[in-house]
C-alpha cells in the first residue's frame, strides 16, 4: 500500500528488459511498445488471453535459439512476462485501485507495488512426490495413474470463450477425466507449487477507516485494461504529428511509444492543436 505519486503520468522509459521467466526457465528480452501495438490494443476484438499471445509474438524475444511459440509458455510464466511487457511500456511502479470491503465505508483505495518486487517474490517449488509422465511435459505422483500438465497461454486462450472454462481446463490438462476430487485437490496444489500464479488476491488496508481487506488482482485484465487505456491517444498523436511535420503515419507508428507521445505534448505545449 502507498500513496500514489503526484508526478503526473507514469510513462515509464524506452527500454529493453531482459529476464529468465520462472517456470519455463526462457531466457526473453521484452521490448517498449510501438504505435502498431497501439492500434493493435485498440483496434483488436479478440480474447485478453489471445490478444496478449500476440503482442508476446512483436515484442518479446526468446533468447538461446529456442523457438519463441509463445502459445506453449506456462500461464503463470504468460502473468510474468505480461508484467514485463507492461514493465517496459509504462514502468515498474503499479498503482491498483481497489475498494474498501467495509460496506459504510467503501473509500477508493490505491494499491501501490513495484513490479520487479513482486517478480523476484514469485517463488517456484517442486514436490518430492512428483514424477516425471510418459509424455513430455506431464507429471504424475508416485503410486497414482493420474496424469496432468501445466495449462499453457494456448490452453488459457483455447478455453476463453468455453461455458464453463475451469472445467474445460481440467480436461485439457488431467487425465484420466473424472478423477475424485480429493485427488484433483492434490493435483492442483502441486500446479500451483510448479507454477504460482500472479493473479492472486492481495491484501490492503483502508487508509480511511483502517480495515484490512483482501482484493483479487487479475493481471491480464488489469494490465491490458491499463495498456488499452494509455495506447488511446495514439489517434490524436498520429493526427497531430502527421499535420504538423508532414511524417507518413507508418513512420509516425513505429516509433517507440514514449519518443511519439513527448513530440506530441511538445507541440501542444507550444499551443499547435490538432
Ligand atoms: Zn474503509
Amino acid at each position: 500500500m502507498g500513496a500514489r505519486p503526484d508526478s503526473g503520468r507514469n510513462r515509464g522509459d524506452v527500454r529493453s528488459d531482459r529476464f529468465r521467466l520462472p517456470v519455463s526457465g526462457w531466457c526473453v528480452t521484452v521490448q517498449s511498445p510501438t504505435g502498431l501495438e497501439d492500434l493493435l490494443l485498440r483496434e483488436s476484438r479478440v480474447s485478453d488471453s489471445a490478444l496478449a499471445l500476440e503482442l508476446f509474438g512483436r515484442l518479446v524475444h526468446a533468447e538461446n535459439g529456442i523457438p519463441a511459440d509463445f502459445g506453449e509458455l506456462p500461464a503463470a510464466d504468460g502473468e510474468a512476462l505480461l508484467l514485463l511487457l507492461r514493465r517496459a511500456a509504462l514502468g515498474d511502479l503499479v498503482c491498483a485501485e481497489a475498494r474498501c470491503a467495509v460496506p459504510e465505508c467503501a473509500s477508493r483505495v490505491d494499491v501501490d507495488f513495484h513490479i520487479s518486487e513482486c517478480l523476484a517474490a514469485h517463488k517456484v517449488r517442486r514436490r518430492r512426490s512428483l514424477r516425471q509422465g510418459d509424455k513430455q511435459g506431464w507429471f504424475s505422483f508416485d503410486g497414482e495413474s493420474v496424469l496432468f500438465r501445466l495449462p499453457t497461454c494456448a490452453d488459457l486462450a483455447a478455453i476463453e470463450l468455453e461455458n464453463e472454462p475451469r472445467s474445460a481446463l481440467v480436461h485439457r490438462c488431467i487425465e484420466p477425466a473424472g478423477i475424485p476430487g480429493r485427488l484433483r485437490r492434490r493435483v492442483e496444489r502441486a500446479m500451483e507449487a510448479m507454477a504460482p500464479r500472479l493473479s492472486q488476491s492481495m491484501t490492503g488496508r483502508c487508509p480511511e477507516c483502517n480495515q484490512a481487506f483482501d482484493f483479487y488482482f487479475d493481471v491480464y485484465g488489469f494490465v491490458l485494461r491499463e495498456l488499452r487505456n494509455h495506447a488511446a491517444s495514439v489517434y490524436q498523436d498520429v493526427h497531430l504529428l502527421a499535420l504538423h511535420y508532414k511524417w507518413p503515419e507508418r513512420q509516425i507508428l513505429e516509433m517507440p511509444r514514449s519518443r511519439r507521445i513527448q513530440y506530441a505534448e511538445m507541440l501542444r505545449d507550444q499551443g499547435v492543436a490538432a
